[in-house]
C-alpha cells in the first residue's frame, strides 16, 4: 500500500522535527524543507532515509517548489523566522521569510492538490488583549514586524482558502515547550534559556518582576492536535492552539527551582497571555493532557 506522504517545512526545527516523528509512527513518509539557519540535522538524525527525506531549501526564495509536493496529502507549514528583536532590526528579512516564504508553500500545495494545510500562527497576533482567556475573536493588534508577518503569512492562508477552495488551517500557537527547543538564539525562549542555565549551575534569569504570565503548551500535546485536525473535516479555520492555562514565570521557575537573577523587562512584551481554547475543542474533540508540572519535569529530567 502507498503510505501516506506529508511535508513539514521547517521540519529541522524544535516543533517541525517533534512533529516529524508523530507523523513517522503514524507511519507518514514525511518530507522536510529546512533551510538549517535554525533548525539542525541533529534533530533528525534518529530517522531513516526511508521514512524522512531531508531536502536543504530556502522557501522564501523559491517559487518553484511544486516537483517536491507532487503526491504529497499534508501540508505543515512551520519554517518561519522567530525572533521578536531582530525583527525589530530587520523588518525585510521577516517579509521576506515568513509572508512571501507562505505564499510559495501555498502556491504549490494549491497546485499539488493537497487534503489539508496547517499554518502555524502566532498568538502574538492579539499584542496585549483586553481579554484573557483570549478566544480567535478578539482584536488583532500585532505589535512588531514578527507578529506581523506572521499575520499576513496567516491572512494569505485563508485567503488562498477562500479564493482557491484550499483546505486551510492556521493555528495560533501560544508558547510551545518540550525537547529541542531552540537553546541557541540570542534572545531565547524562556526555556530555552532556564535549561542552558540549570545545566551551567548558573541563576535562571527573571524577565522584569516574574510575574507575567504565558500559556505554555507541550509539544507532545501541540502535534496531536495537528493528527486530529488532519484526520477531522475541518477546513477554512483559525484555532488558537494553547494549554487554555496561565503560568506565571516564577512559577516556572519554582518548578525548575535554583537560584533566580531579575533582568531588565524586554520590548513590546504582554504582561499576561493565555488561550480559550474552546472552539479547537469543541470542533475536533482535542485537549492538552500535559500539566505544566509534568512537562517541565519531563523537559529537565531528559
Ligand atoms: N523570560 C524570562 N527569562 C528569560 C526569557 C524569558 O523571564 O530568560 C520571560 C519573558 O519576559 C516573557 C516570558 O518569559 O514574559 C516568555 O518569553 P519567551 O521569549 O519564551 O516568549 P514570548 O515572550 O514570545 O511569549
Amino acid at each position: 500500500m502507498q503510505r501516506v506522504k506529508s511535508i513539514v517545512t521547517g521540519g529541522a526545527g524544535f516543533i517541525g522535527s517533534n512533529l516529524v516523528d508523530r507523523l513517522v509512527k503514524e507511519r507518514h513518509k514525511v518530507i522536510v524543507l529546512d533551510n538549517f539557519i535554525s533548525g539542525s540535522r541533529n534533530n533528525l538524525s534518529h530517522h531513516s532515509k526511508k521514512n524522512v527525506k531531508i531536502i536543504k531549501i530556502d522557501i522564501s526564495n523559491n517559487k518553484n517548489l511544486y516537483k517536491y509536493f507532487k503526491g504529497v496529502s499534508y501540508v505543515f507549514h512551520l519554517a518561519g523566522l522567530a525572533e521578536i528583536i531582530p525583527s525589530i532590526k530587520n523588518p525585510r528579512k521577516y517579509f521576506i521569510n515568513n509572508t512571501l516564504g507562505t505564499l510559495n508553500v501555498l502556491e504549490a500545495s494549491k497546485k499539488a492538490k493537497i487534503k489539508k494545510f496547517i499554518y502555524a500562527a502566532s498568538s502574538s497576533c492579539y499584542g496585549s488583549p483586553k481579554k484573557i482567556p483570549t478566544k480567535e475573536t478578539e482584536k488583532i493588534d500585532t505589535k512588531h514586524p514578527y507578529a506581523f508577518t506572521k499575520l499576513l503569512g496567516e491572512e494569505a492562508v485563508m485567503k488562498y482558502a477562500n479564493f482557491f477552495n484550499m483546505p486551510n488551517i492556521s493555528c495560533r500557537f501560544f508558547n510551545v515547550y518540550g525537547p529541542r527547543l531552540n537553546t541557541r538564539g540570542q534572545y531565547g525562549a524562556v526555556f530555552g534559556n532556564f535549561l542552558i542555565q540549570k545545566q551551567n549551575k548558573k541563576p535562571l534569569t527573571i524577565v522584569g518582576t516574574g510575574n507575567q504570565t504565558r500559556d505554555f503548551i507541550y509539544v507532545d500535546d501541540l502535534t496531536n492536535a495537528f493528527i486530529k485536525l488532519i484526520k477531522s473535516k475541518v477546513r477554512n479555520k483559525i484555532y488558537n492552539l494553547g494549554s487554555g492555562k496561565e503560568t506565571s514565570i516564577n512559577k516556572i521557575a519554582s518548578i525548575v527551582g535554583g537560584e533566580k537573577t531579575f533582568i531588565p523587562k524586554r520590548p513590546s512584551e504582554p504582561n499576561r497571555s493565555c488561550a480559550n481554547i474552546s472552539k479547537i475543542k469543541k470542533d475536533i474533540n482535542w485537549k492538552p493532557k500535559i500539566s505544566i508540572t509534568v512537562g517541565v519535569n519531563k523537559l529537565f529530567s531528559n
